[in-house]
């Protein structure tokens, strides 16, 4: 099967580059060709391999979940053995998602989570761009092991701690480079709502319902193929954007109608909620989740950051609109985070009102 795939795959790409040469620049030949190569080590090594973990960021969103999902539910079709391991829980509203009860998560489980990852031959890091980002703890265990691994990211400045790397910045989202390596496979007839769903839903959520610049016309043509498989998109919609809690509105309206600022003289506004506002909402994972937007979405406000502080921590959420303010830059330079030019966030250990004071005084010359 392995040698099958090769030799027919290398055919493939002669022919498939033949007809693209007479159409493209060198550039755009160059990076597909060297896509194509990536996806054929990619696929050729989840071939050749038997215990598969699959592992994503802190702070499981739809990107990370989807992703971790649709890789799980194609590896196990392939006959692997395939565990997906993740830093912490999935937020409730992403519990729907097929077999999301069998993910094993390292704030819950650490020392299984430690042997299933010392177990494994290939290890996939999902929708990250550095260790650091499975928290300190899980980080090092991910170093320390002799698995061949296989990062497929969508985030800037990839650091360099796999075998493989396939860090397209271009790509909406890691979910979309699921898909693309799925059909690279010639596998799109094992595509079924179990891996269908969770691809939509993290091209849904990193796109903000297919409306960012990230969505190229690609993009729709998986949708397309998506919907003909059968997945209810409706249903994913309602199951992310309609499963509030009264709760949760209630500490979202207290957070817009008290704890919004929005600046006079540049067009930046945030929000804030320290550990004792979270506590008295009885504040769940989640339910701050998009915040950050509403302060974006005031009139003329180009710039919004969101700031939670939680277990001595303070979390950041930066959103941006327009290509002059990347915001991952801030997150990056000043807040120990990164992320995607108009989406980005970061973390501090100073206290709540530290932190917003720092970046007041950074925006201003930022922007
Ligand atoms: P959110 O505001 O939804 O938590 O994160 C938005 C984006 O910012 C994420 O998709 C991720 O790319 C990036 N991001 C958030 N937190 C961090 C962080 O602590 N470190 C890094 N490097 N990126 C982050
Ligand atoms: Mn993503």
């Amino acid at each position: 099967m392995i040698n099958n795939f090769l030799i027919n795959k290398n055919k493939q790409i002669k022919s498939f580059l033949g007809k693209y040469k007479i159409k493209c620049n060198l550039n755009c030949f160059t990076s597909l060709m060297l896509k194509m190569n990536i996806q054929k080590k990619i696929v050729n090594q989840i071939l050749k391999s038997n215990n598969i973990v699959i592992t994503s960021h802190k702070s499981p969103d739809g990107d990370s979940i989807g992703s971790s999902m649709a890789l799980f539910q194609f590896c196990k079709k392939l006959g692997k053995n395939v565990l997906v391991c993740h830093p912490d829980p999935a937020p409730k509203f992403l519990l729907w998602v097929d077999d999301v009860s069998e993910i094993l998560n390292f704030e819950e489980d650490k020392e299984e989570l430690k042997n299933q990852i010392n177990k494994a031959d290939l290890i996939f890091s999902l929708d990250y761009n550095d260790p650091s980002r499975l928290g300190n703890d899980m980080g090092e265990i991910l170093n320390q092991t002799k698995a061949f691994k296989i990062m497929i990211d969508h985030h800037l400045n990839p650091s360099d701690f796999v075998d493989i790397s396939w860090s397209d910045t271009s790509s909406c989202s890691t979910c979309q480079l699921i898909f693309e390596l799925i059909e690279f496979s010639d596998s799109l007839h094992l595509l079924d709502e179990k891996i269908a769903n969770p691809i939509y839903l993290g091209i849904m959520t990193d796109t903000g319902s297919f409306r960012y610049n990230s969505v190229k016309p690609k993009t729709h043509i998986i949708a397309s193929k998506l919907l003909e498989v059968g997945i209810k998109q409706d249903e994913i919609h309602e199951h992310v954007f309609d499963a509030n809690t009264p709760e949760k509105l209630i500490l979202r309206g207290y957070a817009s109608s008290e704890k919004l600022v929005i600046l006079n003289d540049i067009p930046v506004a945030y929000i804030s909620l320290s550990e004792e506002d979270l506590s008295r909402f009885k504040h769940e994972k989640g339910d701050t989740e998009g915040l950050v937007n509403v302060a974006l979405s005031i009139e003329n406000v180009k710039i919004a950051a969101f700031f939670a502080e939680k277990d001595g921590e303070v979390k950041i959420s930066f959103r941006s609109k327009g290509h002059n303010n990347p915001v991952n830059l801030l997150a990056q330079n000043y807040f120990n985070g990164g992320g995607h030019a108009n989406a980005a966030g970061g973390k501090s250990n100073e206290k709540l009102d530290v932190v917003i004071a720092k970046f007041l005084k950074i925006v201003k010359d930022f922007i």
